[in-house]
């Protein structure tokens, strides 16, 4: 089993997510919870997910917001959701002690949620691309992430290196390649890039939907929490 319970992603920025040994985050109250035991200020903020591009700003010490990505200057409180496949993905500056973190559902991240979501994290970090660490965690990966050959990416051209035709009809979809390609676009460098590489699908740590509803098997219906932080270093 992964216990990935904390994990310093790069000095001072910390990234955590939760395993069937944890148990599904059916609530949010359960992923507060869980990220309660995991970070020194014990209390984060919890995203409520869109599946849109909306950005906030984590300011004030709110423990609830609305949106599809969240960004925060605050030490040590954590910015959290809860996911069964799509990307979670992490912006550090550690300069500036600015982190956000972006829920890459395949809508999301077609409605540009990326760009979106850098711009604003510039905006507030006044930091250079350059500077940006990333961290991509578990998630739905191209070896499981197949779909029909007609479907909504396949009429975007920005999508076509990260679709690649099956055999049978069908395509698999990197969404983790999309994420990383447009932030390395937008001057992050690829050595920051720090990719999990884990598949919820196939990985019976995790739990995934998409494992759930094809395979019809019950115990991989779930969701994980993920939650990021910063500390002082
Ligand atoms: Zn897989």
């Amino acid at each position: 089993m992964t216990h990935a319970s904390k994990l310093e992603m790069f000095p001072g920025c910390f990234a955590a997510y939760s395993t069937r040994a944890d148990g599904s985050m059916d609530t949010p109250e359960q992923a507060l919870a869980w990220v309660h035991i995991r970070t020194p200020s014990k209390n984060g903020t919890y995203l409520h997910l869109e599946h849109g591009t909306t950005v906030v700003l984590d300011e004030n010490p709110a423990h609830e917001l609305q949106g599809d990505a969240i960004i925060s200057q605050q030490i040590n409180h954590a910015l959290l959701f809860r996911v069964a496949d799509c990307v979670p993905i992490a912006l550090f500056h550690s300069q500036s002690h600015t982190f956000g973190l972006i829920h890459g559902g395949w809508r999301s991240l077609a409605g540009g949620i990326v760009e979106k979501t850098l711009n604003q994290f510039l905006r507030v970090s006044h930091a250079d691309p350059q500077e940006i660490c990333v961290w991509i965690g578990p998630s739905l990966r191209s070896c499981c992430n197949v779909i029909e050959r007609d479907n909504p990416l396949s009429k975007l051209p920005e999508w076509k290196s990260f679709l690649h035709i099956e055999k049978n009809e069908k395509t698999s979809v990197d969404l983790q390649g999309f994420c990383s390609a447009e932030l390395a676009q937008a001057g992050v460098s690829r050595v920051h890039i720090k990719d999990s590489g884990l598949c919820t699908y196939h990985n019976p740590d995790f739990y995934s939907y998409r494992h759930f509803r094809r395979e019809q098997d019950q115990s991989a219906h779930g969701r994980i929490a993920v939650g990021i932080w910063m500390n002082n270093t």
